[in-house]
Parts: C-alpha cells; structure tokens; sequence
C-alpha cells in the first residue's frame, strides 16, 4: 500500500520532513489509483469487441448455413470489430507514449498547409455526411509545433466535428494573440450537454456510448487530443450549446526565449 502516513505535529525540519513525505504518498496514491482505474477502463473496453468476435467466431462455426453471402456479414463484422480494437489499442499507446516525459522537438510550420492538408484526408468523410469545411488562416502564419502531434490534435478534433455535424459547416480558424497561438475548431453541429461538458476529454468518457461504439469512436480521441496540448506547454477548452454547435480552443505558446544576464 502506497498510502502512509507520518504524524507531523512540529514545524522543525523533523517536521518539515514528514510534511513533505506525507504530501508525495498522497501524491502516488493519486497517481496509483488513476493507474488502476484506466486499466480497469482499458481491459473493459478492450473486452467489449473482443466477446463481439468470438460470439460471432462461433456462430459461424455452428451454422449449416449454405448461402455464402451470410458467412460474408459475419466475416465483415468480425473485420469491422477488429477495426475498432485496432484503434483502441493504438490509441492507449499513443497516449503512453504522449505521458513520457522528454522535450518536444518543435518546429517552426506553415499552419495554413498543415490544416489544409488535415482537411484534404478528412474531405472523403465530410462529403459522406454533407458536411462544409471552411478555414481561415493567414498563409504567412508559422509556429513552433510538432508536426506530427499538431497533424494528430486537428485531425481528432475535425474529424469529431465532422461526425457531430451531419449537414453543417466546421470551421478551422488560426490568429496570434499577444504571444499565443490560437486555434478554434468550431462545428454548427448537434452539441454537448451542459454536464458532459467538464468531462469529454477524461479517458473513455463518451457523451452516447453506445452511438460512439458504432461509429467506430474509442473515447480516447479528445484524452490523446489534450495530452498532446500539453506537451507543446498549450491548454485546451471547449464550449457548446446544445442543438447549435460547439467549438473547440487551442492556446499554444511561442518559443520560450532564454533571457541571459551578462556581467560587466
Ligand atoms: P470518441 O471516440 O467517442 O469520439 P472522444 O474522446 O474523441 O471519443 O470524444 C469524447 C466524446 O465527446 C464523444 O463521444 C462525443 O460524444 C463528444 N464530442 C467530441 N467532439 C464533439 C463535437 N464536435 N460535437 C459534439 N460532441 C462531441
């Protein structure tokens, strides 16, 4: 058990001491439980397609059936449910990889092309659900990002809009204010109620779980989605109104600059 504790009545060092001890114990035990919790999360997810598949596995070791169309559907639900796993599994390794601590390479990126070319990949999906996609954003605009963390955090967030916004528009904007940057996701579509709100980017929180399993959604995107904020030093916040919309801001910072003092 990670949760000790050291009676500290005195403010001498002896006390000072034991303050501290007790303050990092609480502190693993936090992080201890936060562990255990998303593994009891994960091994649940992961068990909901892995019982689909062998359900299925097993019904079509046991038909007689002799139209080959049905083995067809089983075998394109197994696939399809397969799909789903993949994406879980590559979403919890995206985030263990986000939550190890390291510098983050920056570099300065035309963010214009970056968000037109996010925009390119997910054109397919928009036009399936009649969905406008619209930016605006200075093509002379640079920034100091991860490409490839700043590709993954605008393709969740788009690709999300897209899915909540069937016939609506989603918006891509871009401006520096004071020295941030700032980017807004912002979707005309169904919104978030007022109580999942504080909750959408924890890890396997989904406002309609059961709609999110069918569309394929892992409730990882937006955990990944933050974790990659953070890591580029930035902080994440969305608003919505129900049956309006919802939008979603990135605050990014520029490059920390060394101040050094020279001696005279
Ligand atoms: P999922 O894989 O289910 O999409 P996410 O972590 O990406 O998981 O999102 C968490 C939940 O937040 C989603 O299940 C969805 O209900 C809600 N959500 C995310 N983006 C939007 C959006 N643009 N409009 C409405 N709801 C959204």
């Amino acid at each position: 058990h990670l949760e000790q504790h050291i009676p500290a009545r005195s403010s001498d060092e002896l006390g000072q001491l034991a303050a501290a001890f007790n303050e990092m114990s609480g502190r693993l035990a936090e992080a201890d439980l936060l562990r255990r919790r998303f593994l009891a999360d994960a091994s649940h997810e992961l068990k909901s397609p892995l019982s689909s598949v062998k359900a299925l596995a097993q019904s079509l070791l046991e038909t007689n059936e002799q139209d080959i169309g049905v083995y067809r559907e089983y075998l394109a639900d197994i696939n399809s449910e397969m799909n789903r796993l993949a994406r879980i599994v590559d979403h919890m390794l995206q985030l263990t990889r986000l939550e190890e601590e390291g510098p983050l390479v920056k570099e300065n990126t035309a963010v214009a092309g970056l968000v037109e070319h996010v925009l390119l990949l997910l054109r397919p999906r928009a036009c399936e659900g009649g969905v406008a996609l619209q930016t605006d954003i200075d093509p002379a605009l640079s920034w100091p990002v991860h490409p490839d963390l700043f590709t993954g955090i605008l393709f969740n967030l788009v690709d999300n809009a897209i899915r909540h916004t069937p016939g609506g528009t989603v918006t891509v904007e871009a401006q520096v204010k004071k020295k941030d940057l700032i980017v807004q996701v912002a979707d005309t579509g169904e919104g978030i109620p007022a109580e999942d709100l504080p909750h959408v980017f924890d890890r396997f929180y989904r406002v309609d779980k059961a709609r999110s399993r069918v569309t394929g959604g892992t409730g990882l995107g937006l955990a990944v989605v933050r974790q990659a904020v953070h890591r580029h030093g930035g902080s994440i916040k969305v608003t919505s109104r129900p049956g309006e919309g919802t939008v979603f801001t990135l605050v990014l910072p520029g490059m920390d600059y060394v101040h050094t003092v020279s001696c005279i």
